[in-house]
């Protein structure tokens, strides 16, 4: 008999919906390239402005702001750049970025390295103001712009985006948004948030991989260095022939998630509490990273005295359950977490870090037997740890 898997890493990349399957399948069968001027090339077009509508529902934007990339990490990449000319016509002199960044973030600006400034974060994983205050005034005259994520990753924090940006406009500066992991899983507005520019991916949110996109708060903000230069696709922001099926399903996916938003949200919260009842049943002292703060509500990250994330990683998955430690590098080795590091996690604690995070296709009764496996596997593993420490 074949195992039935239970797949609870959702933020690493959520299964295709079938809407989403839909409009891949159907998209692949046409033949236009959608800047022909030909019936054929403009059915391609049509499509991808479909789909640019709905991008631009789900996060409250206009859809001629849209820009469609390879995923976040390519938008970001674009996106974190001194060259924007906005009204003022002043490059950005100062890249203001979270400690809790994703590394695309970090890693992926085109700031000098004396031109970055990592802003701290609290022990709960949220964006230290004061600290953004003190470099705000630091940087008087300079022309800043602030990258915050609006959801965490790993840990599911939520920024306080809204009253950032409010500080970082109020000294004249452009915010971008990575809201990678908050849509299609609650609401997310641009304008509610303050982003001049936001960021989302397809295979977040039950599109395909390979799929994202910057959208930008009006047509006037201009990007002087777009990374790919070539036929002037999208507006000239990014050239290259238009990926038709990833932005079909990736359309498609938008509107499904949009569609039942806050139902889902209600019953991923809920399912999320049943977790971490069990999980403190199973082991009362776990902790439960950037608890206090409010979070997605489909993640929970913790960890357990004693119990490893490589070893838990690996018992679960022979168990059937896929869970996450929340970074991964390509090699596929679990890696130290940047983001618990920022919260001032004890090394020790940190190397325990589970993320489990839940997506569309989770069920009440696939939660139950995941359950029953972390408690036959973690109770296992922590009583070794006991015998090994006594
Ligand atoms: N930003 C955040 C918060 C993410 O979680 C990820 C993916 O892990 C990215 C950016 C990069 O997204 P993509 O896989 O589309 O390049």
């Amino acid at each position: 008999m074949t195992m039935q898997r239970i797949y609870l890493d959702h933020n690493a990349t959520a299964p295709l919906r079938p809407e989403a399957r839909a409009a891949v399948v159907a998209a692949l069968d046409l033949v236009g390239n959608a800047s022909a001027i030909h019936a054929e090339g403009r059915a391609a077009r049509a499509l991808v402005e479909a789909a640019r509508e709905k991008i631009a529902a789900l996060v409250g934007g206009e859809a001629k702001t849209v820009t469609f990339t390879s995923g976040a990490t390519e938008a970001l990449n674009l996106a974190l750049t001194p060259q924007w000319q906005d009204a003022d016509g002043r490059p950005v002199d100062v890249l203001l970025a979270a400690a809790t960044e994703h590394s695309a973030v970090l890693k992926g600006h085109r700031f000098a390295p004396d031109a970055v400034e990592i802003i701290p974060v609290h022990r709960d994983g949220r964006i230290d103001l004061d600290a953004l205050d003190a470099a705000l005034a630091r940087h008087t005259g300079r022309k800043v712009m602030l990258a915050l994520q609006s959801a965490n990753n790993e840990t599911g924090v939520l920024q306080p985006v809204a009253d950032a940006a409010e500080r970082v406009h109020a000294a004249g500066g452009l915010v971008l948004v990575d809201a990678v992991q908050s849509a299609g899983k609650m609401t997310v507005d641009m304008a509610a948030l303050g982003a001049d520019l936001l960021v989302i991916s397809g295979h977040k949110l039950g599109g395909p991989a390979g799929i994202g996109a910057l959208v930008r708060v009006h047509e006037a903000l201009h990007l002087a260095d777009p990374i790919l230069r070539g036929g002037g696709q999208e507006k000239g922001f990014r050239a290259g022939t238009a990926n038709i099926p990833g932005i079909a399903g990736f359309g498609a996916a938008a509107e499904a998630a949009a569609a039942t938003l806050d139902d889902e949200a209600a019953r991923l919260a809920s399912l999320c509490d049943r977790l971490e009842a069990g999980l403190k049943a199973i082991a009362p002292d776990f902790t439960v990273f950037g608890e206090g703060a409010p979070r997605l509500p489909n993640t929970v990250a913790f960890a357990i005295p004693g119990v490893t994330s490589e070893v838990a990683l690996m018992a679960l998955d022979l168990a059937g359950v896929a869970v996450s430690s929340g970074s991964a590098c390509s090699s596929g080795k679990v890696a130290g977490s940047h983001v618990l590091a920022a919260m001032g996690v004890e090394p020790e604690r940190a190397k325990g870090l589970l993320r489990v995070s839940l997506g569309w296709p989770t069920t009440d009764e696939e939660l139950g037997k995941a359950l029953d496996v972390l408690d036959r596997t973690l109770s296992t593993l922590r009583i070794r740890a006991r015998e090994r420490a006594a």
